[in-house]
């Protein structure tokens, strides 16, 4: 490892929670013109949040809580280190987890086309970049590999293929690990990639991928996990080091509960193996946290992909969103409530 960077108090898994601001109906203006708000039901002080729901309040204690003036930066300034440390040759994975409109995407991805609302990943991919540039003086070579897939259904979909049709046609993809923690997809397409320009093009073709996919079912993204996967391999000429670190962006499928969708057929489909990956994700991370022997990898496509990156020296961040609106309390002590289990 390139630097030690011990970042944590307490194990490898850190929970952080986002509130976002309460969007303004654009519709239904009020007689001034001013856009009508909703009443909220959260607040935040310091590490903790309340929320009040049927007259009671739920009081949770995360690493860290973002309420809704946090901004794009002031939440990437808190994760840039955990970033910092793939390029040392850490496995990291940061994920986003909530129900649908709670703002997953927004923290991830935000919106490419705007300097101040850019998210995560594309955060994260600059600072990768810019530091591997500035490593070259002191003789380290990186090359980078980039991969994007989504889990539908517990299936995986290549979101880079040249033939999109691929990944639509039920085409299997088979995840193997070796024995040295790396992990290969059949037949998904890596691209190398050297620049955020490049993966800035790849991001926006897998957001197409996704949206052609979709055109027969009821929301576009909120029903898949969508993951983004760097791979850093580096070289030191000069001291002969080499590192190999792992960077992976998992914006998760929405966290609704069954009973509120009102699913049936394909949507109570969905629902379920949504359901059943997301507390797979808990499971693991859960036993991860406890250092039980036996940690249930397997028990979803997600586990299973993510394994060599969730155990071990690994480190993992997870961001739980929440939606403001007191319409929304019962989604959101839920979401918290799963928040507070894997912390
Ligand atoms: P999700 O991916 O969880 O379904 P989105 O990220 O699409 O939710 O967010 C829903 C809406 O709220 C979008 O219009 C998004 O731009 C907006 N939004 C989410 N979080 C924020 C935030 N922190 N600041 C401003 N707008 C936000
Ligand atoms: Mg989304």
């Amino acid at each position: 490892k390139l630097h030690n960077t011990i970042l944590e108090l307490k194990g490898n898994i850190r929970v952080f929670c986002r509130v976002r601001p309460i969007i303004p109906d654009s519709d239904s203006n009020g007689i001034d013109g001013a856009a009508i708000s909703y009443p909220t039901c959260v607040e935040s002080v310091g590490r903790g949040i309340d929320l009040m729901h049927n007259t009671q309040k739920h009081c949770f204690t995360f690493d860290k809580v973002f309420n809704h003036e946090a901004s794009q930066e002031d939440v990437f300034v808190e994760i840039s280190q955990l970033v910092q440390s793939a390029l040392d040759g850490y496995k990291v994975c940061i994920f986003a987890y909530g129900q649908t409109g709670s703002g997953k995407t927004y923290t991830m991805m935000g919106k490419l086309e705007n300097l101040e609302q850019k998210g995560l990943i594309p955060r994260s991919l600059e600072q990768i970049f810019e530091t591997s540039q500035s490593l070259q003086c002191q003789g380290w070579k990186f090359k980078m590999q980039a991969s994007m897939l989504e889990i539908y259904n517990e299936t995986i979909r290549d979101l880079l293929s040249p033939s999109r049709s691929h990944s639509l046609e039920g085409k299997q993809y088979s995840i193997k690990h070796d024995s040295a923690g790396n992990t290969t997809v059949s037949d998904l397409t890596i691209v190398d990639v050297c620049s955020i320009r490049e993966v800035s093009y790849l991001l926006h073709q897998a957001a197409q991928s996704r949206s052609v996919g979709r055109t027969h079912m009821n929301e576009e993204s909120s029903r898949s996990h969508f993951v983004f996967t760097l791979r850093i391999f580096g070289a030191n000429e000069s001291t002969e080091q080499q590192v190999q670190g792992v960077l992976n962006l998992i914006d998760l499928a929405g966290s609704e509960r069954l009973a509120r969708s009102g699913a049936t057929g394909d949507r109570l489909k969905e629902t379920q193996a949504i359901n059943k990956s997301l507390s797979a994700l808990s499971d693991v991370i859960f036993a991860l946290g406890k250092k039980e022997d036996h940690i249930p990898f397997r028990n979803s496509k997600l586990t299973y992909l993510l394994q060599p990156c969730l155990g071990g020296d690994s480190k993992t961040l997870m961001f739980v969103n929440i939606s403001p609106e007191a319409s929304s309390a019962g989604e959101s002590i839920s979401s918290l409530r799963f928040a507070s289990r894997v912390n």
